[in-house]
């Protein structure tokens, strides 16, 4: 099949505006993505056509705006193989998704000296909230360190599983490395000792096939601005047997099946979980996203992102003095790197001069950073609307850089 580049860039009028007088070359996919006109379309047509509260209306537009909330519920559900629709929840976002995690189902089932694994690996969001949990609870943390090639010691990981862990929480891909982590082989493990497991997926989902229930985790969490749709949606898969047995993360309307001083029942799946006025025009340009993706097809656009990606790497490779965070063969979709003697900060600003937007620091992953024994890294990272006439423009853009420091 060819990949129908020249309809994709189309589809997203962002990207033909020019910054700096140059044309814009966005490598910034890993912090946020563009929006395609479909997304803006649907959102645009929710607020002008039928704005109105969900859920708590007998009037038609309430009506009709729950019909097209619920029906991005399902888009996803569909979208992510879930064996039921109220096993997914709206949040605002991966970090609010796993904070729901960490408090309800920290609350319900994790007490002092139980353990918990992580990697050294994690993006802030999938370590500061256990923290948060540790300092209430007395829970320990367990990391996983990474070898040289970023990927997990798997060794240690093995040898940190035993009767005190309650539960594994890692990143399905890296923000930092691109690494694809074995998340098969960590949910089968952790299964034959029954301990659950969160995938912070807000690196995957818009690259990969996940299927959560071929995967058999037992919560998945991701960010709808990262996959084409827009910022202040997310979702939390999560099994029906925990999500049912957790307590609800927030207290307020919609959550609730009945009220009183006297004691109050909560509402059932997955609204148990979505306290308050959701935002539901996100959640319908989630659902547009969802559309637009499935238009182009996952396999397409993981087959045209490798494509991509290898692409990237054979013309870095030619830059004298550069150094790869992340070097695992099962990596994909972005590349850390860091031009020898040249700080990070000063890389990304020259290229921004250029029009090329790239993001540079620790990229919310200060424990890696340590490891790594760097203050920060200039990352490129990919979607399916970048060309490899872009990747030439980011290689002439690194060249440039390069004779200015001498
Ligand atoms: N986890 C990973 C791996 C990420 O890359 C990010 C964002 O970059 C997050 C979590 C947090 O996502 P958000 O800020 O959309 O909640």
């Amino acid at each position: 099949m060819i990949f129908p580049i020249n309809n994709i860039r189309n589809d997203f009028p962002i990207l033909h505006r020019k910054v700096n007088g140059k044309p814009l070359v966005y490598f910034d996919n890993g912090a946020t993505t563009q929006k395609p006109v479909a997304v803006i379309k649907a959102m645009e047509e929710a607020v002008f056509e039928y704005n109105s509260n969900i859920h708590r209306g007998v009037h038609t537009l309430s009506n009709v705006c729950t019909e097209a909330f619920e029906k991005a519920r399902e888009k996803v559900a569909r979208f992510i193989g879930a064996a039921h629709t109220h096993e997914v929840i709206f949040t605002r976002g991966t970090t609010e998704s796993i904070n729901l995690v960490t408090s309800s189902f920290g609350e319900m089932f994790l007490n002092a000296n139980d353990e918990i694994i992580l990697t050294e690996m994690e993006h802030h969001s999938n370590i500061v909230p256990w923290q948060l949990l540790q300092k209430r609870k007395g829970v320990r943390l367990n990391i996983v360190p990474i070898r040289d090639d970023g990927t997990l010691d798997m060794e240690t990981f093995d040898a940190f599983l035993c009767e005190n862990t309650k539960l594994v929480t890692i990143a399905h891909i890296s923000n930092v490395l691109g690494t694809v982590n074995p998340v098969n082989e960590i949910v089968e493990k952790a299964h034959q000792r029954g301990i659950p497991v969160l995938i912070d997926g807000a690196q995957a989902i818009q690259h990969l096939s996940v299927n959560v229930t071929d995967l058999d985790c037992d919560f998945y969490a991701f960010s709808g601005h990262k996959m084409y749709a827009p910022t202040g949606i997310g979702i939390l898969y999560g099994k029906e047997k925990w999500l049912n047995r957790m307590e609800p993360y927030h207290g307020g309307g919609e959550m609730i099946k009945h009220v009183s001083f006297k004691g109050t029942t909560f509402n059932e799946l997955p609204y148990k979980f979505e306290a308050g006025t959701p935002n539901y025009t996100a959640a319908i340009g989630l659902g547009a996203a969802i559309d637009y993706i499935e238009s182009v097809g996952l396999v397409n656009i993981r087959e045209y992102e490798n494509m991509l990606f290898d692409y990237a790497i054979s013309r870095m490779s030619e830059i004298e003095n550069v150094t790869f965070y992340g070097t695992s063969a099962h990596r994909t979709s972005l590349i850390s790197f860091l031009l020898n003697g040249i700080h990070p900060f000063d890389t990304g600003t020259l290229l921004d001069k250029m029009g090329i937007a790239v993001r540079t620091g620790h990229h919310c992953a200060q424990p890696l950073m340590k490891r790594l024994n760097i203050q920060g890294t200039v990352r490129a990272s990919f979607a399916m609307y970048n060309t490899c006439e872009e990747v030439d423009a980011l290689i002439n853009g690194l060249v440039k850089v390069r004779q200015l420091f001498g």
